[in-house]
């Protein structure tokens, strides 16, 4: 199906849920830009309040607002720093410039852009557009925006846009950087939906393979495209285009952002958070996601390499003194925030990692055989990522060893949700793994 088809439907999904989103608009294609202002005043809109930077306002902006002013539109808007970060100053410069009689705001731009003007509408009452510019990641059409405050990155409830405008000319322009990072975001799905279908064997959760295979299909069609991509032709990038905001339907689907967000993306989280409270250059979140999604598959690809032994994991003593002390290390000042997230799941407790190792012992076969069918190698995501010059090991990205062994230690905890590396602490392996794959030497063999 395409996204066209799912735009006011309700799908009665055998899972047993009605799926359903509340994007009323998507265009991706050549020339898509000549239509925003048309789109705008067929969603009822007349004031717009648009949100660009120094960068996408020459790319797109400029265009855009002559449009609408051409249209007979009221507009207005403000053009944010390059270096403008989704924080407390991003959101801060919108309002000093805000025309409150708008009655819609429009996101020109793509990351930080896209989650600022997020943001600021849901807290004003009103709908948002985005008029995208890069094809850099999967938050266009998600439901909460990526925000930092106190220094601290944190997920703010949020909404989708009403309108969603991608074109290809534009789009197939944008950094290399930025492309590969997109092509990163998604390829961390294979991780993230394994470890979706891992998470339902062993806890039980709900799962929908209707959205999986969706997703499967929205990915497969990037990974054909590479070529493409590097080529910088338009067509391929409706595919990536596509791939980014089905993602964010497919989290309105299931209701949380197990279709896209997994163990690639709490690795990714982990070290965003670390380069944020060392005052370093925050990296591309796809980048960092695509680097956390071959980490994962190395990790599954080393585990199945591995004898497990039950009996000797179920042994494994917990030490919640020594664990909390690993967490204040690890997470300096947000580990409050995962101490007090344990203390509410207790995913950690030797009852609940009991009650787990039973169920996996049951389906070992079965886990392991998602492990070995769902993933691809990782020397092929490898290979993808270096075709379009992206990172692929951490050092690539200014990672150290001792962040890659942090985070495959405590990137589980910052969030309760089952993944690959919750699978590998339930038997007894992660401290291993977490010591042998940030070495150096790990990486050798990684084109
Ligand atoms: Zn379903
Ligand atoms: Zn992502």
């Amino acid at each position: 199906m395409t996204i066209q088809q799912f735009i006011g439907q309700e799908i009665a999904c055998p899972c047993g849920r009605v799926h359903r989103t509340d994007l009323i608009s998507v265009e991706i294609g050549a020339g898509a830009s000549d239509h925003i202002a048309q789109t705008l005043l067929r969603l009822g809109h007349s004031r717009v309040f648009w949100i660009a930077d120094e960068n996408t306002w020459p790319v797109l902006g400029k265009k855009a607002a002559e449009q609408m002013k051409e249209a007979g539109m009221y507009e207005s808007g403000v053009i944010l720093p390059a270096e403008v970060h989704a924080d407390e100053d991003g959101i801060g410069r919108v309002l000093m410039h805000l025309d409150r009689e708008a009655d819609i705001l429009l996101a020109i731009g793509s990351g930080t852009i896209n989650d600022i003007t997020k943001f600021v509408s849901w807290q004003l009452r009103l709908p948002y557009m985005v008029a995208a510019t890069a094809p850099s990641m999967d938050g266009f059409a998600s439901s909460v925006a990526a925000m930092t405050t106190n220094r601290m990155k944190t997920t703010y409830p949020a909404q989708i846009p009403e309108a969603f405008l991608a074109d290809l000319d534009i789009l197939s322009g944008a950094p290399m950087e930025m492309i590969a990072a997109g092509v990163g975001d998604i390829l961390g799905k294979y991780s993230a939906l394994c470890d979706w279908k891992i998470g339902a064997i062993i806890t039980g959760e709900y799962y929908c393979e209707s959205i999986v295979s969706l997703m499967r299909e929205a990915v497969d069609k990037v990974v054909e495209n590479i070529d493409g991509l590097r080529e910088r032709k338009p067509e391929a990038f409706a595919g990536l285009t596509e791939a980014l905001v089905l993602s964010g339907i497919a989290m309105g689907f299931a209701g949380n952002s197990r279709p896209a967000s997994g163990s690639e993306h709490h690795l990714s989280h982990f070290w965003e958070m670390r380069f944020l409270f060392d005052g370093r250059k925050a990296l591309l979140h796809g980048t960092k996601v695509g680097i956390g999604t071959v980490l994962s598959i190395r990790l599954a690809e080393k585990l199945l390499q591995t004898p497990v032994g039950f009996v000797k994991a179920a042994e494994k003593p917990y030490d919640a003194a020594a664990w909390e002390e690993q967490m204040k290390k690890c997470y300096g000042p947000a580990a409050d925030s995962v101490i007090v997230l344990e203390a509410e799941c207790g995913k950690n407790t030797p009852e609940n990692h009991r009650r787990r190792l039973a169920v996996i012992r049951e389906h070992w076969d079965e886990i392991c055989a998602v492990l070995r069918e769902s993933l691809p190698a990782s020397q092929k995501v490898a290979e993808m990522l270096r075709e379009l010059g992206g990172a692929v090991t951490p050092s690539d990205a200014g990672i150290e060893p001792q962040l890659v062994r942090e985070a495959v230690l405590c990137a589980k905890e910052v969030r309760n949700r089952y993944t690959i590396l919750q699978l590998l602490w339930d038997l007894g392996l992660l401290a291993d793994f977490a010591a042998e794959i940030s070495g150096k030497e790990a990486w050798d063999e990684t084109i």
